[in-house]
């Protein structure tokens, strides 16, 4: 296929809230096809549900509750079960509009899991929420920042055998075992900062190895805003360590994104979107 799947970025952050049809364009400009939306908090799933359907075709959803959650304070602290009463309930009922549910997973920064007990509510919030993808067949978009042998060995255990690593940061042998699993890797522009992010991507093979910019956050530059353009630095970081071209990095790692979501395929190839409503 031609042009960039952006397999995981956060277009509802507020940091795009004055620029994003030019952010759009300029991703289109750049030969971006499609561009998959996670939420990061509950309060942003009507936001990433509006963009995606205002630009429908190009923005593909997916919800979930992602392992750090916003809290009264505004400040962040780490999921709780009580978390998914109100956005299980939604996700379901908007269900045939997603590609995906994410972003999900497991956070174990120190700073999130202080408090005694933290790492195992996070564990029941990831685990309904395999649960429910299992129920409507839908792939994982998965975080798992200083957890990623926990968060793959969860969903092995959990029988998932449809899921996105993003960002991964564990090491190459534990990537191996998800990889092993028929898991993907999406690998952000900040690989051109990051030797384990090198090694992660000599260490997979290509039909595994996803491109994903994760806007506004990991971009080549730190504390600069990222954007879903800057995905031409994962393709080219990917080729220069596989010894290949542009060209192919981007077509492997395109169809392996159709693959990992499906429903975006369907639409991509057929034109139309089945799953959303009519305006
Ligand atoms: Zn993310």
């Amino acid at each position: 296929m031609e042009g960039y799947i952006d397999c995981h970025c956060h277009l509802a952050d507020s940091q795009f809230d004055q620029d994003l049809t030019e952010i759009i364009t300029q991703a289109r400009d750049a030969n971006v096809r499609g561009i998959i939306v996670v939420p990061e908090f509950y309060n942003q799933f009507e936001k990433v549900l509006g963009i995606c359907n205002r630009y429908r075709g190009f923005l593909f959803p997916c919800l979930g509750i992602h392992p750090v959650q916003k809290s009264e304070d505004s400040g962040e602290r780490s999921a709780i079960p009580s978390d998914l009463l109100d956005a299980v309930p939604f996700i379901e009922s908007h269900i045939n509009e997603i590609v995906g549910v994410g972003e999900v997973g497991l956070d174990f920064t120190p700073f999130y899991t202080k408090e005694e007990g933290s790492k195992n509510l996070q564990r029941i919030v990831f685990k309904e929420q395999m649960e429910m993808a299992k129920k409507h067949d839908l792939p994982l978009n998965v975080h798992s920042r200083s957890a990623g042998r926990p968060a793959i060995r969860e969903m092995i255990e959990n029988g998932i055998q449809k899921a996105v690593l993003h960002a991964y940061c564990g090491n190459a042998n534990s990537a191996m075992q998800g990889a092993r699993a028929g898991y993907y890797f999406s690998i952000p522009p900040c690989i051109s900062r990051s030797e384990q992010k090198q090694n992660l991507v000599k260490a997979l093979p290509m039909d595994r190895i996803l491109l994903e910019t994760d806007s506004p956050a990991l971009g080549p530059e730190k504390q600069v805003r990222n954007v879903p353009a800057n995905i031409r630095i994962s393709c080219e970081w990917i080729a220069q360590i596989k010894g290949m071209s542009c060209e192919d990095v981007m077509k492997i790692t395109s169809e392996n994104a159709l693959k990992a979501f499906p429903k975006m395929y369907d639409f991509l190839n057929t034109g139309i979107n089945k799953y959303a409503d009519p305006i």
